[in-house]
Formats: structure tokens, C-alpha cells, sequence
């Protein structure tokens, strides 16, 4: 069950994932929020911007290894718009934080790639969170918000073309 403060922080990744749109990135953004509810830190898709290994997911893990107690680090929370890729379940994974809470996941990404026929080479294989991290606590997707993903994602490939 998600709360009412889980649907503010989702919210606030979709919002970040748009702006990565709106900054040629890619959809995707992330809020760290500690065991009280406080968020730490977000960011978002930063893969054209800044450099290609730039995904939020994994600039929070860092950022929480680096700024937080380990205690702290089980109990944050990282609210995201995309379930994390391979890299950034592993980045959460080695920086021991805890729950994920992602809008949309790899699979319904790749499904709709599929639907618009969008054959971008992955130069890495789509996995679950799951597949990565065994161990971690993870919930979503959440109907409703996947498909206000959806649709940034659609953007991005129309621009593609
Ligand atoms: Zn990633």
C-alpha cells in the first residue's frame, strides 16, 4: 500500500523526469527521503547533459554513501519515476539503502518501445530490480503515474525521429 506522502514524492519524480525532457535527458528523476520523511535530495536524468552513466538513481546512492550513516542509508526510502536499470539497483544495493518505490518499471519500458517500435540498441540487458538485488524492498509500479511516464518517454522518441 502506498501513503499519501509516497504519491508526493512519486509526483515529484515525475516532475523531475519532465524537466530532463525539457533539457534534452531522458525521463527519468529521483527523490532520497530519510526514515522521517524528509527529502534529502533529488535529481534527475543527466545522461546528454552531463555524461552518459548520469541516471539519478545512482547520483542519490552515491550522494547518501557519501553524506549518511549507514543506519540512515537503511532507512531512507528512493522514489523514482523508472524502476532503476542494472548499474543504479546495484549502486543502492552497495550503498545499503533502503526501500525503492518506482511510477513505471523496466518491463512496461520495454513494452513500450516495443508498441512504437522503438529499436534502440541496449548496450545492457533489461533486468528487474529484483534480478540486480535479491534482497531489496521494492514497490510499484503505480497505475496512473506509469502512464504519465509513458507519455514523456513517447515525446522523447517522436523527437527521435
Ligand atoms: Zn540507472
Amino acid at each position: 500500500m502506498l501513503t499519501d506522502n509516497d504519491m508526493i514524492h512519486l509526483k515529484r519524480c515525475v516532475e523531475l523526469a519532465a524537466e530532463a525532457v525539457a533539457a534534452g535527458d531522458r525521463p527519468f528523476g529521483s527523490v532520497l527521503v530519510s526514515a522521517d520523511g524528509v527529502v534529502l535530495k533529488e535529481d534527475r536524468n543527466r545522461i546528454h547533459s552531463v555524461e552518459p552513466t548520469y541516471h539519478p538513481e545512482i547520483a542519490l546512492a552515491r550522494w547518501a554513501a557519501q553524506n549518511m550513516s549507514a543506519a540512515e542509508r537503511a532507512q531512507a526510502v528512493v522514489y523514482t519515476s523508472g524502476e532503476h536499470c542494472p548499474m543504479c539497483s546495484a549502486a543502492h544495493a552497495w550503498a545499503g539503502l533502503g526501500r525503492i518505490v518506482y511510477a513505471s518499471s523496466s518491463q512496461q519500458l520495454r513494452q513500450w518501445m516495443q508498441e512504437v517500435g522503438v529499436t534502440e540498441p541496449a548496450p545492457v540487458n533489461t533486468l528487474s530490480i529484483h534480478e540486480v538485488a535479491p534482497h531489496l524492498e521494492v514497490q510499484g509500479p503505480v497505475a496512473g503515474l506509469d502512464q504519465q511516464i509513458k507519455a514523456l518517454h513517447q515525446q522523447v522518441w517522436q523527437k527521435a525521429d
